[in-house]
């Protein structure tokens, strides 16, 4: 099925689907897990319109390119245009809250990355980023103090909280907007917690976002 952004209720939301803007490190525990080092400023990437799914369609994993992480994420969806914006701006700019995943082939990013390679393959493909329906931003009222967490089969494999970012989100979607122009429809993606670990065709999810709950299954 065809992308396109949604509310909670399933009422489609009139954007177009655009890009989703991603922060490479952002949460502590989770660099810390990758034996990562903190980024001085944010580490950026990007993936296309036609990485995006609806959490609802069963998700397939690229076959034969080693094994795919979860990064469970809250996703924030740009409802105006952010240019060289401010954290204001980018807080008045929010037309929905969801939650998302950064599915991340990790082994072919180990090897781009010791190889000082972009890491594109291993995030941008067809379906890398499957993302729930969109919270009004008021039904969401602290964005920044939210639990997210992730049930892979039954076992909560990822459990954190935004309080816990290292760069807030307006702040952050201020930054991405000095790099990239943010346009209604775009998504930004946040970060995620600690936890990430390999999917598996078959396996069941359960994403929750604050008192929300999204299921989700591997083809
Ligand atoms: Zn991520």
């Amino acid at each position: 099925m065809t992308y396109q952004h949604r509310y909670l209720d399933g009422s489609p939301l009139a954007l177009p689907v655009g890009k989703v803007v991603c922060i490479g490190r952002n949460y502590l525990d989770h660099i810390r897990e990758l034996n990562n080092a903190v980024p001085e400023t944010p580490i950026l990437f990007m993936k296309p319109a036609t990485a995006l799914a609806n959490l609802d369609t069963p998700i397939r994993l690229p076959a034969g390119r080693g094994e795919c992480h979860h990064e469970v994420e809250l996703a924030v969806l740009v409802g105006r245009e952010l240019r060289n914006a401010n954290a204001e701006m980018a807080r008045v700019a929010v037309a929905g809250y969801g939650i998302g995943l950064d599915l991340t082939l990790r082994d072919l990013q180990n090897d781009l990355k010791k190889k000082g390679h972009p890491w594109e393959t291993a995030k941008a493909f067809d379906g890398a980023c499957p993302l729930s329906p969109f919270l009004k931003p008021d039904a969401l009222p602290e964005p920044q103090a939210t639990d997210l967490a992730l049930q892979v089969n039954g076992v909560w494999r990822q459990q954190g909280n935004t309080r816990l970012m290292m760069i807030g989100l307006f702040d952050l979607m201020a930054y991405m907007s000095t790099h990239f122009t943010l346009q209604p429809g775009d998504v930004v993606l946040t970060g995620t917690p600690a936890g990430v670990g390999p999917l598996h065709a078959g396996d069941t999810l359960l994403l929750r976002l604050a008192d929300h709950g999204f299921n989700a299954r591997l083809a």
